[in-house]
């Protein structure tokens, strides 16, 4: 059975990017009669508000978004965090932020900087000599990661030349967003994961972290970002189109029916509910390109 997943972080309300990936991901697990999962991802207790929560779970329930079970949050899953990170090739890293940078370290394709390498193999004595608290690294291989995106298409990533290795733990302790996804879909048994294409360059770590925690690797589809007419993302920050004041100002089926209209299963955005499109959504429908949206919608 397919097991589809929304995954909304909850600092703070829910905006068109997300309700763009949300209605994708829904129209995707429902037109193969699958389950529907709801993630809070909590994982960042400085970010993560409990009054976003409610707002998600209402803004969903709004626009006739259904899930068929909700899994623990994130904030109570340490221990399960904690036994995949003791199965992982890790490393205690030293480095700041600030010291990368200085080190000139060359950056991702996402602009996250590729790890030099720097405290991969210090001695005992040469940890023991640091007076900082670490992050903890995990030691990639000199292995290509190949998957085939099912919008993006066939996709290749040198994981250690072109994002090197990443950071699993946080030196305040809180696991990282690659590791905690990984576990998270694994025991939820999801089986496709639809999210935006601004994480299409996490995956290769998140699918090396699969294979080598031996769990099964999803299909992925990441689907094109929402951009304002200057083709800068759309971003929590613009706030006329966050849910709060969307709902001021359209009914669920007027939303619904612009981004249908938007993702091209639509020739109009004429209203529609989101049950309505089950039977016209196909994948073959969504492009890649990024999308854009007036901002004074
Ligand atoms: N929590 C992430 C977000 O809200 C999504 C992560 C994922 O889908 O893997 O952007």
């Amino acid at each position: 059975m397919t097991v589809g997943r929304f995954a909304p972080s909850p600092s703070g309300r829910m905006h068109l990017g997300n309700l763009f990936t949300a209605l994708l991901a829904w129209l995707s697990v429902r037109s193969q009669n699958g389950k529907m999962l709801l993630r809070i991802e909590d994982l960042d207790p400085e970010r993560s508000r409990r009054e976003y929560i409610d707002a998600i779970k209402d803004d969903l329930a709004w626009l006739g978004l259904t899930y068929d079970e909700e899994t623990p949050l994130q904030s109570a899953r340490t221990a399960r965090y904690a036994e995949a990170f003791g199965l992982l090739p890790t490393y205690p890293c030293y480095c700041s932020r600030s010291e990368l940078h200085d080190a000139s370290a060359p950056h991702a394709s996402d602009g996250t900087l590729i790890y030099p390498g720097t405290c991969r193999d210090l001695s005992e004595a040469e940890r023991a000599a640091k007076k900082r608290t670490p992050a903890w690294r995990v030691r990639v291989p000199y292995r290509d990661i190949v998957f085939t995106d099912g919008v993006f298409g066939a996709q290749r990533e040198k994981l250690a030349a072109e994002c090197g290795d990443f950071i699993v733990r946080r030196s305040d302790g809180v696991y990282a967003y690659q590791l905690a996804v990984v576990c998270d879909d694994a025991d939820g048994g999801v089986t496709e994961v639809v999210r935006g294409c601004d994480l299409l360059r996490s995956t290769p770590r998140q699918i090396w972290l699969y294979q080598t925690l031996n769990m099964p690797v999803p299909r992925f589809y990441h689907v094109p970002l929402l951009v304002a007419p200057d083709g800068k993302r759309l971003s929590k920050r613009e706030k006329s189109l966050d849910m709060a004041h969307l709902r001021e100002r359209y009914r669920p089926q007027e939303l619904i029916g612009y981004l249908a209209f938007l993702a091209k299963l639509t020739d109009t955005p004429a209203p529609v509910s989101a049950a309505e499109l089950i039977e016209v959504f196909s994948w073959d429908m969504i492009g890649t390109s990024p999308i854009i949206v007036n901002s004074k919608l």
